[in-house]
């Protein structure tokens, strides 16, 4: 028999309010038990997707006031009955209301309950409730819109037409099988040979999508490198706006790299302050120059800082040579002073310079645009970006018999062996939906969302 199930739907802190979310069979009837209507008829006889004004009381004992907003089955989120009561944000009171429903017959929610029921009653597949988790771990809005497109089902639709078309072609090769004694015309061959060939580039392209998108939800590596006393630290703490880099007029003081996360422009960086990237005998220096030159390796976009207060010195130069050949944005820090450097040939050279100061944050605005401009056109957050490491692992397997079947069908080989490969490109499609998934699988999913979600 299905439980009722309760839980707080907003964060565990004090505010100015607070959702408690039952659900299942006997959410109503819960309800009640805490909820009293100000007037007019029961709950029960209330009307669906209604907010009814009523007073929360427990053992008789008025606690708070509010609303609840029953939503009938199946239009609800879970599609089971649903009963929400909005309350004042006090956390005391919503866990002593919490615990009378619990106390009434609720079970407690466990983290992802909710979308769980969703799932398995079909309002949401399971891709779509990876969206809401998603959703609500977005670090960027970017991630954000791609999630909000993700629930709306853009995705979802994508895979709905690739299991379409493998299924026609499974169809097809199903008649080739069961009348072999009717040639295939070559052109049918070819059609076929044509239709994977397209479906295995749209897989491509997904797994792309994942990758970009990955780096861009995470956070994209960037180094910022330049000799030393050029403003580096400065520049991470004008950027992060904290003090966490060791800022100090002595050459060679920032030791060790520093990552730290910053929201640049709408885009998630995290930037690594690499020491100055130069040998030194102190053997604690050249451990952190060695670990510069490994941040600065795995980076995906560099900051060259330079001091255009000074002449191009050949430290500067070899920082620039060695970004000359990547995405970099020079930084000419210093820019509150007289500026001593050529900035055409480093205009010619570069495509992005800015000018900046870093003491008193002029230009700042300019590298958060220019990072923009960078990342911003190379994708669109509608949703059709692939997200989550469990999706892409179901699309590779998708990708990967569905090689399998064009190779078998190139070398000529019976219809049964491009069959079994459609047919493994059709259950990976399934694993990725939720069509076919075990319980095990889905605790690992529903594990990692939060509760009262
Ligand atoms: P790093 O070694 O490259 O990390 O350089 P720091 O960030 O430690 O800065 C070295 C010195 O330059 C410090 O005294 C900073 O206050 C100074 N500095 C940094 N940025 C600017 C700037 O934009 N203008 C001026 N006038 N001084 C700066």
């Amino acid at each position: 028999m299905t439980t009722t199930i309760a839980a707080l739907a907003t964060p565990p802190v004090s505010g100015a309010l607070g959702i408690i979310r039952i659900s299942g069979p006997d959410a109503v009837a819960l309800a009640q038990t805490v909820f009293f209507p100000s007037g007019g008829a029961p709950l029960d006889r209330r009307g669906s997707h209604r907010a009814v004004l009523g007073r929360i009381s427990i053992d008789g004992r008025v606690i708070d006031e509010g609303f609840c907003v029953l939503m009938r089955a199946p239009k609800s989120y879970t599609g089971e009955d649903v009963a929400e009561l909005q309350m004042h944000g006090s956390l005391l009171v919503l866990n002593a209301v919490l615990s009378a429903l619990w106390k009434n017959g609720a079970a407690p929610a466990r983290a992802g309950e909710f979308t769980r029921r969703a799932f398995l009653n079909g309002k949401l597949n399971l891709s779509q409730a990876e969206a809401v988790r998603d959703l609500i771990a977005a670090q960027t809005l970017d991630a954000a819109y791609n999630a909000a497109g993700q629930i709306s089902g853009v995705i979802e639709k994508r895979y709905a037409r690739l299991y379409d078309t493998l299924s026609g072609l499974l169809a097809h090769f199903q008649a080739c099988a069961d009348y072999p004694e009717e040639d295939l015309p070559p052109s049918a061959a070819e059609e076929t040979l044509e239709t994977l060939a397209g479906i295995i580039a749209e897989l491509q392209a997904l797994l792309q999508s994942y990758e970009k998108g990955r780096a861009q939800t995470e956070g994209i590596r960037c180094a910022i490198i330049g000799k030393p006393n050029v403003g580096k630290s400065t520049l991470l703490n004008a950027l992060t706006g904290m003090d966490r880099a060791i800022v100090s007029p002595e050459p060679g003081t920032t030791r060790d790299t520093i990552e730290e996360a910053v929201l640049l422009g709408g885009v998630l960086l995290r930037l690594t302050d690499c020491a100055g990237l130069r040998e030194t005998d102190d053997p604690i220096e050249n451990k952190g120059v060695e670990r510069a030159r490994l941040a600065a390796e795995r980076a995906a976009l560099l900051f060259v800082v330079l001091d255009a207060s000074k002449p191009l010195d050949g430290e500067d130069r070899a920082a620039l040579d060695y970004a000359s050949e990547r995405p970099a944005v020079v930084v000419l820090n210093k820019s509150d002073l007289p500026r001593a450097v050529e900035t055409e040939m480093l205009e010619a050279a570069f495509l992005h310079v800015c000018p900046v100061s870093a003491l008193t944050g002029a230009g700042i605005d300019h590298i958060e645009s220019t990072v923009r401009r960078i990342f911003d056109s190379r994708m669109i957050y509608d949703g059709s970006v692939l997200a989550g490491a469990r999706q892409a692992e179901a699309v590779r397997a998708t990708l990967d018999a569905s090689r399998e079947a064009e190779d078998a069908l190139r070398r000529g080989v019976t219809p049964d062996a491009v069959m079994a490969e459609l047919e493994r490109a059709m259950n990976a499609l399934d694993e990725l939906t939720g069509k076919r998934m075990s319980e095990d699988m889905l605790d690992k999913i529903f594990a990692d969302f939060c509760v009262g979600k």
